[in-house]
């Protein structure tokens, strides 16, 4: 039984079944100067090891490898993408597991934008690789170190099949009136301006959940997922499938982020250029870094927003104010796309560790038929119902799995080629 607290009973574990004799697979998540990994049994989502190796190509590399709860970490330089997984490989050698015994099925690769070109997961090869350096303007922040991240890997693990599962594959099966924008036909057509969205892989891990929680089969399941972490997004997913999300070309869009802002007037760049001069690059650089909680509350972090709040700052209390606001706002408009709403489902580091985050948004969707069950918003741990037992729609807490989702798709993928 999953840990749940208050609400209803929800469905057994998460898992497909028990562990058997699967061999792990290898996920990594490689930033332009971090490179996350984690060892993974993909048929009960069991982590064998988890690491990160960061400040790569920066002074004072350091690397933490976590194995049966104890902690290694290095501290060396580490100057490129070929040195972070030098280390990652040192560190197997040194503290386990052993890479040869529990020898990994595949390498999973999370890529940020995988553009229309990839609606699932693939199997990495020359052509792919191509392709994702193409896709590189789509996401300049993510994809350099995505595919910094896979060459290395490919050179590490010659032997080892890998794959790429993208953040934006989820929502290729959005329809056209929603992925849509309203420009010049020759944007659309010659740069592939679209709205993709992100966060695929939670969203689809967290709806799965949440149909079993529902105790309802996912094909007859509607559902708003709000994926609320430094970065955020909110996704309607109907019958498993991502219909809309808030996050559009970049993951820029949408909701109040840590940093980034959300949706704005397009109208914003001409006219700060035109009233400060300020240039496209720093405009970017403003809404990618320096926007969002950060902004608002001079903290990037919203637990520390929180503890403003409580001292009575006033900058932190509009912060809360403007992301419930906005949710709210996205939810209500998920919930009009989706037509009829069976459940809400929070997830990610504020999603899932914040009860006054959920309490204020649940407050304000009574319309759509939450009955909020204060008791078990306040006390949930782990995958638990926070709405009443007779609430028209259900709201659930669901821990996402991203890594377990990724080693998932990767063995599927394996088990079909
Ligand atoms: P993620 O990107 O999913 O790791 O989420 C990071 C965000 O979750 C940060 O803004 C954290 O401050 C926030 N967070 C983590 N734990 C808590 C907590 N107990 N209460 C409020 N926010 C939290």
């Amino acid at each position: 039984m999953s840990d749940t607290q208050g609400g209803a009973p929800v469905a057994d574990g998460p898992g497909p079944g028990g562990e058997g004799t699967a061999r792990p697979v290898l996920v990594i998540n490689a930033g332009s100067s971090s490179l996350k990994y984690q060892l993974v049994l993909a048929d009960s989502g069991r982590s064998l090891a988890t690491g990160l190796v960061e400040r790569i190509g920066l002074e004072d590399g350091r690397a933490t490898h976590t194995v049966d709860g104890e902690k290694h970490v290095l501290e060396q330089d580490i100057p490129d993408h070929t040195a972070a997984f030098e280390v990652l490989t040192a560190q197997f050698r040194d503290h386990g597991p052993d890479l040869q015994e529990a020898a990994p099925v595949a390498i999973g690769h999370r890529v940020v934008h995988g553009g229309a070109k990839f609606a699932s997961t693939v199997l990495i090869d020359e052509e792919v690789l191509k392709t994702l350096r193409r896709l590189v303007p789509l996401a300049p922040l993510h994809n350099p170190g995505n595919i910094a991240g896979i060459e290395v890997a490919l050179e590490t693990f010659p032997d080892l099949p890998q794959v790429a599962v993208f953040d934006t594959a989820f929502h290729q099966t959005m329809p056209p009136a929603a992925y849509t924008y309203a420009i010049p036909l020759s944007w659309r057509q010659t740069f592939n301006i679209r709205s993709y969205g992100f966060h695929g892989t939670s969203h689809a891990y967290v709806s799965r959940r949440t149909a079993a929680l529902l105790g309802k089969p996912l094909e007859d399941t509607n559902l708003v997922v709000l994926h609320l972490g430094n970065g955020s997004s909110a996704c309607a997913v109907r019958g498993g499938q991502s219909v809309d999300t808030s996050m559009g070309l970049s993951p820029l869009g949408g909701l109040v982020m840590g940093t980034r802002p959300g949706d704005l007037d397009p109208g914003l760049p001409a006219h700060m250029s035109r009233v400060s001069g300020m240039t496209l690059p720093e405009f970017d650089h403003a809404l990618n870094k320096e926007s969002g909680l950060k902004a608002l509350a001079g903290s990037s972090d919203f637990r520390e927003v929180m503890e403003l709040r409580a001292s009575g700052d006033a900058d932190a209390q509009l912060a809360f104010d403007v992301v419930v606001h906005r949710l709210v706002r996205h939810l209500g408009a998920l919930a009009l796309v989706l037509g009829r709403l069976d459940a809400v489902a929070f997830t990610a580091g504020i999603g899932e560790n914040s009860p006054p985050l959920r309490a204020a948004v649940l407050e304000r969707a009574a319309l759509l038929g939450i009955q909020l069950d204060e008791q078990a918003n306040a006390d949930a741990r782990g995958e638990t119902r926070i709405s009443t037992s007779d609430s028209a729609v259900a709201a659930f807490v669901v821990p996402t799995n991203e890594e377990w989702e990724i080693a998932l798709e990767a063995t599927k993928l394996l088990a079909t080629t």
